[in-house]
């Protein structure tokens, strides 16, 4: 006899800018899987630091549409001191 029950399972529908709140995922991948998390197409900022630093072992992570990464980097790119 097979003993059943319904579990709770924490799934990963849609995974949204941290900028601009737009989803990163296509319409058409959303469609056909019902759990993203394993889409990768999109760039993540991570940074963590160390204990004793400043930020004291503060962990940062966001997940950033393509146009949200340009003009990210393009900021990047005008901070630098020449
Ligand atoms: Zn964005």
């Amino acid at each position: 006899m097979k003993k059943t029950a319904k579990i709770a399972k924490e799934t990963t529908v849609d995974i949204v800018c941290d900028i601009c709140e737009t989803s990163v995922v296509p319409d058409a991948y959303r469609a056909l899987q019902n759990d993203v998390s394993e889409f990768q197409d999109f760039a993540v900022l991570h940074a963590s630091f160390g204990y004793g630093s400043s930020r004291d072992g503060e962990k940062v992570h966001f997940d950033l549409c393509e146009a949200c990464f340009e003009t990210l980097t393009e900021h990047i790119e005008k901070m630098k001191r020449v």
